[in-house]
């Protein structure tokens, strides 16, 4: 049996908003027909009939449901280096702590309408609470070792931490351009298949490219206060992003995260190079760490495949995605809700390789089914809302 959902709007997101217009799902959440008001199929159908917007569920592209317990611990608009050093020494929790903030976090994250998670891991922690929930979590294990040394040890190591989390899907990442030397980028390339998807931090704080290009500013304190080598490294003039990428197999699928002091010269290189990249876009962490906010313009003028995350509890205060898109329209005005919702949805399910089940309204599959309420017709508004539906 099929229930009948209606609004003022259906937005299916592969194809245009719908006035009016009818979903309709069975019982499993499998969307079994989308269809305009006037559908002679729907005369003799029971309508339950919604104020708002119709929407899939959202899709999370960046997050790490681990640093859950770290909420309102780490101090605002430091930088990323001092950040890092204080999520590093704040990180330390009871199990039963870290472990209470996760199932929080899950539920939290369903309730306000994400059904597909890109999820960074360090430990197996989270394993239990994924497995558990109904959130389709893609884990991503990073890779960190700067030091050229431990570069053969430590994919080896992720690995064991990636079969904790099988039948689940799940990849092993590098965590950045800072925190990964070009060997351990090599060794990583030789041990994984062209199906592993890499989600790499990227020039989240410009002192990250004038580490590369100058081998100045605040990362040199970083690697020195954490004892951490950087010897191997001669300043070549080049962004953090192009000391990276290229040192990734070129057929692997790269979401690239944060991209706050990403420059059109950068994304002119990655095109140039022919790699297969999502820019996905995480404003408030951003604004928590760096205070600013990417360029999101110039990602829109080059016609770049864009997704949405929410980053962790470290460094956001909510993990809601109606929250990020609203902190991206109060900035970038001319954006329609139409386009941002793809990247919170369409665009982040691609990047994941799950869009045969999610991010769009279309018969087949199971994406959730959301209420976005209090909306300006289709132009979102500070005080839109989301209700879970499906
Ligand atoms: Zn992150």
């Amino acid at each position: 049996m099929a229930t009948y959902y209606t609004a003022d709007y259906i937005m299916p997101v592969t194809s245009p908003p719908i006035k009016g217009g009818v979903v309709a799902l069975d019982e499993k959440g499998l969307i079994v027909g989308v269809y305009h008001s006037s559908d002679p199929q729907l005369q003799d159908k029971k309508l339950i009939r919604h104020k708002g917007v119709l929407t899939p569920g959202f899709v999370n592209g960046h997050c790490h449901l681990e640093l859950s317990h770290m909420k309102g611990k780490v101090a605002k608009g430091t930088g990323l280096p001092k950040f890092l050093n204080a999520v590093m020494s704040e990180r330390t929790a009871s199990q039963e702590a870290i472990n209470q903030a996760m199932v929080e976090a899950d539920k939290a994250m369903f309730a306000k309408g994400i059904q597909v998670v890109g999820d960074h891991v360090n430990t197996t922690v989270s394993a239990k609470v994924k497995a558990q929930s109904p959130i389709c979590y893609h884990t991503f294990v990073e890779l960190l070792g700067f030091d050229p040394a431990v570069a053969d040890d430590r994919v080896d190591q992720a690995r064991d931490i990636e079969y904790d989390f099988e039948p689940q899907r799940t990849s092993i990442t590098p965590h950045a351009a800072y925190s990964c030397s070009k060997k351990l980028l090599r060794s990583l390339s030789d041990k994984v298949d062209a199906n592993n998807i890499f989600s790499l931090h990227n020039q989240e704080s410009d002192e990250e490219n004038k580490f590369f290009r100058y081998k100045r500013g605040e990362f040199l304190d970083f690697y020195k206060e954490n004892n951490i080598s950087h010897d191997h490294v001669t300043a070549n003039g080049k962004n953090a992003l192009q000391n990276s990428i290229q040192f990734l197999p070129a057929e692997n699928r790269l979401l690239l995260i944060h991209n706050t002091y990403t420059a059109p010269k950068d994304m002119d290189y990655v095109t140039r190079i022919g790699r297969d990249v999502y820019y996905c876009l995480c404003p408030k962490a951003n604004q928590y760490i760096e205070g600013r906010l990417p360029k999101i313009q110039s990602f829109v003028l080059s016609k770049q495949k864009i997704m949405i995350g929410t980053d962790s509890l470290a460094s956001n205060d909510t993990l809601d995605v109606l929250e990020e898109l609203k902190t991206i329209h109060e900035a970038f005005t001319d954006l329609s809700f139409e386009t941002t919702l793809s990247w919170a949805t369409i665009n982040g399910a691609k990047a994941l390789k799950l869009d045969d089940k999610y991010g769009s309204l279309e018969v087949g599959k199971s994406p959730g089914l959301l209420l976005i309420k209090d909306l300006d017709g289709l132009t979102i508004t500070a005080e839109a809302a989301v209700q879970r539906i499906v």
